[in-house]
């Protein structure tokens, strides 16, 4: 999914433990993985380089269309928090701390795939193992329109539900 839809949905998890931000971290990094088991739709990144046979050898690779895709990532993040801060922070008055730490530990398995791709070692590893094996096998690729829709709809079905 989409760093954007982590975010929210990490952060909305973490205002159930207001009090408690280490567990709102580990609450929004679980999530992750429960998110990414949906078939979902994902924007394409130039500079990824996948290997279809062996997903553990993907990789991003450095060079000018990695400067673009960083700014879209940037901006995909820069989304997710203002999102989760205007909807958590200022319509439900919960604290900064505990929405970032929720937002933030959502989006922090992709940062960490990105630390894996440059530095492949333990534990790490095991991480991207775990992060492939969850991800849904299935996808929206090619099909944008559902797939925002439906990235919406969770953010939503979060929202409400929580
Ligand atoms: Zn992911």
């Amino acid at each position: 999914m989409i760093l954007s839809t982590h975010a929210v949905t990490g952060a909305v998890l973490a205002t159930l433990v207001p009090n408690n931000p280490v567990l709102g971290f580990i609450i929004g990094f679980g999530s992750h993985f429960v998110l990414d088991a949906i078939p979902h739709w994902d924007y394409k990144l130039k500079s990824s380089r996948r290997n279809k046979l062996e997903p553990l050898n993907n990789d991003l690779i450095i060079s000018k269309d990695f400067f673009k895709d960083l700014l879209k990532i940037g901006l995909d993040a820069a989304l997710g928090l203002f999102l989760s801060i205007l909807l958590l922070g200022a319509i439900r008055h919960y604290s900064i701390l505990i929405i970032l730490c929720g937002a933030i530990g959502g989006m922090a398995p992709d940062f960490l795939q990105f630390v894996y791709f440059k530095w492949r070692h333990e534990p790490l590893i095991s991480l991207q193992k775990f992060h492939i094996w969850m991800h849904a096998k299935s996808s929206l690729k090619n099909r944008p329109v559902l797939g925002i829709f439906c990235q919406v709809a969770v953010v939503v079905l979060v929202f409400v539900l929580f």
